[in-house]
């Protein structure tokens, strides 16, 4: 396998991702946050951008597009919405493309907004889930509803048990308090707690997260139905 993933915090609590093909040079931002920063990241490892892909259109994931594809000249793949600046080719899940030779698929994950997407990379296990779930969370629901996020999230129970996932925030303590009080008794999730809580002691991300840990821990997949995954995320709002 000769993809590699490079994370690094961005604004105030997003992650920004570069994927880079060591055979190729190809590297991919999967979002961008912060312009400034995925170039100096690039920079850092003499990587060059080759192409962005974005998973929704809020700001603090589509907001450095101008500005990377001005100095890249970088390919730009998004969802269908107006405000992804810059875009060349839309995407609106269920495309499938190669990546120096990897294969993505595109799945649409609607909920937080209508036409959200993932990057699911299988031969590397691994999928950029943009804000559709977190570690111990998942997305607020701005344009969806609870029955289009409990299937998104199912879409993305159903990839295999060791998928990382790429969240693009590091919410996972404050995600935990909450996880905490609807499912206090899950021993999965004291586990994924203990274990965030080592990582942030540490100063590390607790992104990726894994498939399996979340079917097990999220309180927003253990909901078991769409409804329950509702009546969770209202609390949440308001918690
Ligand atoms: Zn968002
Ligand atoms: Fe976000």
């Amino acid at each position: 396998m000769s993809l590699e993933v490079a994370l690094f915090p961005c604004l105030s609590d997003n992650y920004g991702f570069l994927l880079h093909d060591v055979k190729t040079g190809a590297t991919a931002a999967i979002d961008t946050p912060d312009a400034k920063e995925i170039a100096k990241q690039c920079e850092a490892r003499g990587w060059t951008l080759t192409e962005i892909w974005n998973t929704h259109w809020h700001p603090d994931h589509a907001g450095g597009n101008v500005a990377l594809k001005r100095r890249y000249d970088c390919l730009v793949r998004g969802p269908q919405q107006d405000a992804i600046p810059a875009r060349d080719i839309t995407m609106a899940g269920g495309e499938y493309f190669e990546f120096a030779g990897h294969g993505v698929d595109v799945i649409h994950t609607p909920g937080h907004t209508d036409e959200h997407i993932i990057y699911h990379i299988p031969s590397a296990e691994l999928a950029f889930v943009g804000d559709t779930i977190f570690a111990l969370g998942c997305g607020r629901l701005f344009e969806g509803t609870p029955d289009e996020m409990w299937n998104s999230l199912s879409r993305i129970m159903a990839l295999p048990e060791a998928t990382k996932l790429y969240c693009a925030h590091e919410y996972t303590l404050s995600n935990a308090k909450f996880a905490l009080s609807v499912d206090g008794q899950n021993p999965d999730l004291l586990a994924a707690v203990a274990d965030a809580k080592a990582k942030r002691a540490a100063d590390k991300p607790t992104v990726p997260t894994t498939v399996g840990v979340e079917k097990r821990a999220n309180p927003f997949v253990t909901a078991g139905s769409a409804a329950e995954l509702g009546r969770r995320r209202t609390l949440k709002d308001n918690f």
